[in-house]
């Protein structure tokens, strides 16, 4: 029998939580988010992933997929898509810039047209009724693996039986501003691109600098999805549907901003 609980109904620090943060530029890797990055190989009940299957270590190379899934494979179901996206206005938000809510509508994109459009979105402008509530904040602590610049947090359904963990709702943190500087829109994209992963269902970090989901905003690491982000999206949804690309059909949902 499966046995099914509620990761945030127990303990938060069940939850899914990561923090994107800033660090100087030199120092050695050192993972220091809570994520079990272990050696398990527990099956799961999804006829594509392969874990560590004799023949099966050139995909490692490919994606990470494995690296972040010690704890489980994380994923929204397939009738959430289109997933509802609520951006909450920041205008009253020390340090936002008017053209934050469309780096993110793009970060959204570039994921959705990374699985293949098997994710969709569309924007809603009812919190309540949202499955991704985003919010810009002035708030970036600073902790001891360096500033803080996004957060976000997945609420899941974590079946024990199966190691999978079924998302039904995500809330994002996006820093507007370091505590001592202004982020260029550069850093901006990366933080939204690395927190729009998480809400999608990566629930770790890559090893690699050079990758968005590697836990630190780094200068090596360029301002779009590598091929490993785009290789690990498609393979967490690899038995989804396509669906249309509802990113290219979308109207106007705002006045446009510049930039
Ligand atoms: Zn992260």
């Amino acid at each position: 029998m499966s046995r099914i609980h509620f990761l945030l109904t127990e303990l938060s620090a069940l939850s899914l939580l990561c923090a994107l943060t800033f660090t100087a530029p030199a120092g050695v890797f050192a993972q220091s988010w809570s994520y079990g990055y272990g050696q398990s190989t527990r099956g799961l009940d999804h006829p594509t992933y392969g874990y560590g299957q004799p023949g099966e270590s050139a995909a490692t190379d490919l994606d990470y997929l494995d690296d972040i899934s010690a704890d489980g494979i994380f994923n929204w179901p397939v009738e959430k898509f289109p997933l509802k996206v609520y951006i909450e206005r920041g205008d009253n938000v020390p340090g936002y810039r008017p053209n934050y809510p469309n780096i993110l509508r793009a970060a959204f994109d570039e994921w959705a047209r990374a699985s293949r459009n098997r994710l969709s979105w569309v924007e809603v402008g009812n919190r309540a009724a949202a499955d991704v509530v985003c919010q810009f904040t002035a708030q970036a602590p600073e902790r001891d693996e360096g500033t803080e610049a996004g957060r976000t947090k997945t609420y899941t359904r974590f079946d024990t039986a199966t190691n999978h963990g079924t998302i039904y709702k995500a809330t994002v943190g996006l820093a507007t501003r370091l505590p001592d500087r202004e982020m260029s829109d550069e850093e901006i994209t990366k933080t939204f691109l690395h927190e729009v992963g998480h809400a999608f269902g990566l629930a770790g970090h890559s090893p690699r600098r050079t990758d968005i989901m590697f836990a630190r905003v780094s200068p090596s690491m360029p301002p779009r999805l590598s091929q490993h982000d785009r290789a690990t999206i498609l393979r967490l949804y690899d038995g989804y549907q396509q669906a249309q690309p509802v990113a290219a059909q979308r109207g106007p949902v705002a006045a446009p901003d510049r930039g």
